[in-house]
């Protein structure tokens, strides 16, 4: 008996691409970055920021940013770079 080779069903490219961004959330992204909002003359607030979107995060430590979904990896948190917050959200308007 001739066995019948089945192909796999093909997968379109925009469904991939669904997929891939659907996995990237939960493979955690490593915060390094911290954001520096001036609050008195020389008084500074730093807040840890979402990897993927950029947002000060309300709590340190989060598993997941609750603006993105984004899952997020603490382990490199001690060697976070210290962003200005006019320089990360001037960096839009240009
Ligand atoms: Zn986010």
């Amino acid at each position: 008996m001739k066995t019948i080779l089945k192909k796999p069903p093909k997968t379109l490219p925009e469904d991939i691409g669904i997929l891939k961004e659907m996995a990237s959330f939960q493979i955690p992204m490593k915060v390094n970055e911290m954001v520096r909002f001036q609050t008195y003359a020389h008084q500074y607030d730093l807040y840890y920021i979402c990897p993927r979107c950029k947002i000060s995060l309300e709590r340190d430590f989060m598993s997941y940013c609750d603006r993105c979904g984004q899952r997020l990896d603490w382990k490199d948190y001690k060697k976070a770079k210290i962003v200005d917050s006019k320089d990360l959200h001037g960096s839009t308007h240009k």
